[in-house]
């Protein structure tokens, strides 16, 4: 456990210059440790982050000088079979996770909320911060509530701020969680786990262990929310030593749940009834289950969970409609960075859609055939682009793929073949890293794209 003032006087390295190193290392340096960044990669932009003048960087790989160093704090990224890892370990240099390190700046007395799952986190973490938000108003007690995490806006950066009392909302990958020893969450949640990071884990075994971290260290008074018809949740749940809730929307399921849905308000089991948000698709009604299991049983009303869930708007980069022009709809889904929130989003349609479907970018190692019973109900062609072409080409062999390349040749070769009545899909099933800066600039230059197109093609028209 990191304990601030057994290091004291010693030197602190952060292992990776993302935003959870950068945070970590203002934190560390905040309270008096000397800080060393180092980071394997090259950052062309580095001398445009905002970093404390004392904090020394070195970028482009690992020296000596991390050696010097008394403990370390490795951010998320950071590959755990990575050679200055097995390095330090060798030299017996104390390793703690950023998540851990953040909290142990933190007082006692705050309620944790974690999330994680393999695709919903984002949007459950935001639903329940913005219940638990609106509880907070409600009372009137002066608690704040903080969304933070893997959501963009590292535990590291508000740990300073936060008081007794408050409430933390940690959307929580499983890059956190499998450095995680200690982590205890008040309230956790397994939204679902299928293949992804396969890469980065090295298999799908120790992604699993990752993601059962969350509840590893809870005790008998915490709560543990769970999707009830996945396979891998159920079996991680017989080691929880936290009280269980589960939910799903799937008429079989594995374990006993606390909601189901009737097609029209999600009924608990202790006789609330919540209609859920207004966003597409079933796998949006799992995650309003997931939300209001966790905040009804920390004790929010059922009709601020309601207010809530009324006014909540479909998030940018999922399942995100934007455009209409021609009779076709546009739909921006670049949060999809694996195979199965495509599915979910090609489920989320009407079987028969005709869908375009743009797939590909980075790969991160599962097979892309698992989509073809998909693809024969709900899309017409597939747009290949990014590095994983040729890969998907070879899997979804027999299926009518074009090869475009660039989101440029995709969008103009959707917007030149489709029909009225039909839809151009970007799901993309991979990560943007090949050709993009992260997910929301491959979402925001695909509606670029499509705006461009439409406002030519009015143009034209008129002239
Ligand atoms: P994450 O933060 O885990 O990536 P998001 O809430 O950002 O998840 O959603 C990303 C995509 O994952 C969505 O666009 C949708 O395609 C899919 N998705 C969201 N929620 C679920 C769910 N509960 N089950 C399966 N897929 C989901």
């Amino acid at each position: 456990m990191f304990k601030k003032e057994k290091f004291a006087g010693q030197k602190a390295c952060v292992l990776g210059f993302g935003r959870s190193g950068r945070a970590i290392a203002e934190l560390l340096y905040a309270h008096g440790f000397d800080v060393l960044i180092s980071e394997q990669a090259v950052f062309p932009n580095a001398d445009s982050v905002h970093l404390s003048k004392g904090i020394e960087v070195e970028l482009g790989g690992h020296t000596d000088k991390v050696f010097e160093c008394g403990f370390w704090v490795k951010s998320p990224g950071v590959l755990p079979f990575s050679p200055v890892l097995a390095a330090g370990k060798k030299r017996k240099i104390p390793v703690f996770s950023e998540l851990e390190t953040a909290l142990s700046f933190m007082p006692k007395g705050i309620r944790i909320f974690a999330v994680t799952g393999t695709n919903g986190k984002t949007t459950t973490t935001t639903l329940l911060g913005e219940v638990l938000k609106e509880d907070a108003l409600n009372r009137g007690n002066g608690r704040s509530v903080y969304v933070c995490g893997n959501i963009g806006n590292p535990v590291s950066k508000i740990a300073s701020s936060v008081k007794p009392g408050d409430d933390l909302v940690i959307e929580v990958s499983s890059y956190q969680l499998e450095d995680s020893t200690y982590f205890r969450p008040n309230y956790a949640c397994i939204l679902n786990v299928t293949p992804d990071h396969l890469d980065h884990h090295q298999g799908m075994k120790n992604y699993i262990k990752a993601k059962g971290k969350i509840l590893k260290n809870q005790r008998e008074n915490d709560v543990l929310v769970v999707n009830g018809a996945d396979a891998v949740c159920a079996e991680l749940v017989e080691k929880a030593k936290s009280e269980v809730l589960a939910f799903s929307t799937h008429p079989k399921h594995l374990l006993k749940t606390d909601v189901f849905f009737d097609g029209d308000e999600l009924i608990f089991s202790k006789g609330q009834q919540i209609r859920p948000p207004q966003l597409k698709g079933i796998h949006n009604v799992e995650n309003a289950m997931a939300a209001s299991l966790m905040a009804l049983t920390a004790g929010v009303p059922a009709d601020t969970v309601q207010d809530v869930f009324n006014r909540f708007q479909p998030m940018e980069h999922r399942i995100e409609p934007f455009a209409y022009h021609r009779g076709i709809v546009y739909v921006n889904d670049s949060k999809a960075t694996n195979l199965d929130s495509t599915i979910t989003a090609l489920k989320s349609f009407d079987k028969g859609s005709n869908l375009w479907l743009i797939l590909g970018g980075r790969d991160k190692g599962a097979s892309y055939e698992v989509l073809i019973p998909y693809l024969k109900d709900y899309c017409k062609r597939v747009l290949t682009i990014g590095e994983s072409m040729d890969k998907i080409e070879r899997e979804l062999k027999g299926y009518p793929v074009t090869r475009c390349g660039t989101l440029e040749k995709a969008v103009e070769t959707a917007m030149n073949g489709a029909s009225r009545g039909e839809t151009v899909l970007l799901s993309p099933a991979c990560s943007s890293f090949d050709q993009f800066k992260d997910y929301e600039e491959r979402g925001r230059v695909f509606k670029r794209l499509v705006d461009a197109h439409i406002f030519k093609d009015r143009t034209d028209k008129k002239k």
